[in-house]
């Protein structure tokens, strides 16, 4: 595996949210973020079937860009009946020409289901895979899961995306009913970010 060595990380994102909260876990070790927005980067298509593929055409296309190492994150929930959908599509479900609208995706997903008649427990995983590109074209992958399965009717407002309709295998409540910082502890990013972190080996 290779080590990072820099000092500061290129994080393929737009988001200002996402970029926070990868650089304060990336503080202690010593290691400041920049981001795709700050280097004026555009945002390349995500034609991947895959959350890997996704993650690396983000991580290689900013490596290659700016000549840094950079860290890409891809993102969302799989139903199993569904054979893994919404999968890469999780954000797309809920397009809308209005901005994104999470209760209709997670209608989405329910009617889905009991359109096949799907059995119980609907079991579903969050899945959040992070790439480390480098501009010669190495990579690393962290792949971060969550096992959990579907309930209806939503639980809980905490959270975003579709929080309300998974609950954790273990755990009695959905994302949407945890507080942040229970959810941050076991989630699917979390799970990403503690091997990424091992790996960094500062
Ligand atoms: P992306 O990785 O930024 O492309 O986001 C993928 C989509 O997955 C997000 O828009 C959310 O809808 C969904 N998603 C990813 N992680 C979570 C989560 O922890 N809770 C709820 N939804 C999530």
């Amino acid at each position: 595996m290779r080590k990072f060595t820099g000092n500061t990380l290129l994080v393929a994102t737009h988001n200002q949210g996402k970029l926070e909260e990868i650089g304060h876990l990336l503080e202690p070790l010593g290691i400041a973020v920049t981001s795709a927005r700050d280097h004026g980067l555009p945002e390349p298509e995500e034609t991947g079937t895959t959350f890997v593929e996704n993650a690396r055409i983000k991580a290689h296309a900013a490596a290659k860009a700016t000549g840094m190492t950079a860290l890409a994150d891809d993102s969302g929930i799989a139903i199993d009946a569904l054979d893994g959908q919404p999968g890469v599509y999780t954000a797309d479900w809920a397009e809308t020409p209005n901005g994104r609208d999470f209760v209709m995706a997670m209608t989405r997903a329910h009617e889905a289901l009991e359109k096949i008649d799907a059995p119980f427990p609907r079991t579903a995983c969050f899945c959040c895979t992070l790439v480390l590109a480098w501009p010669d074209g190495h990579d690393e992958v962290f792949p971060g899961v969550m096992e959990g399965k579907i309930v209806w009717p939503m639980r809980g407002d905490q959270g975003h995306g579709y929080d309300p309709i998974f609950q954790p295998k273990g755990h009695d409540l959905t994302f949407g009913e945890m507080d942040r910082w229970e959810k941050n502890r076991i989630s699917h990013r979390a799970d990403a970010f503690r091997k990424l972190v091992a790996a960094l080996g500062r």
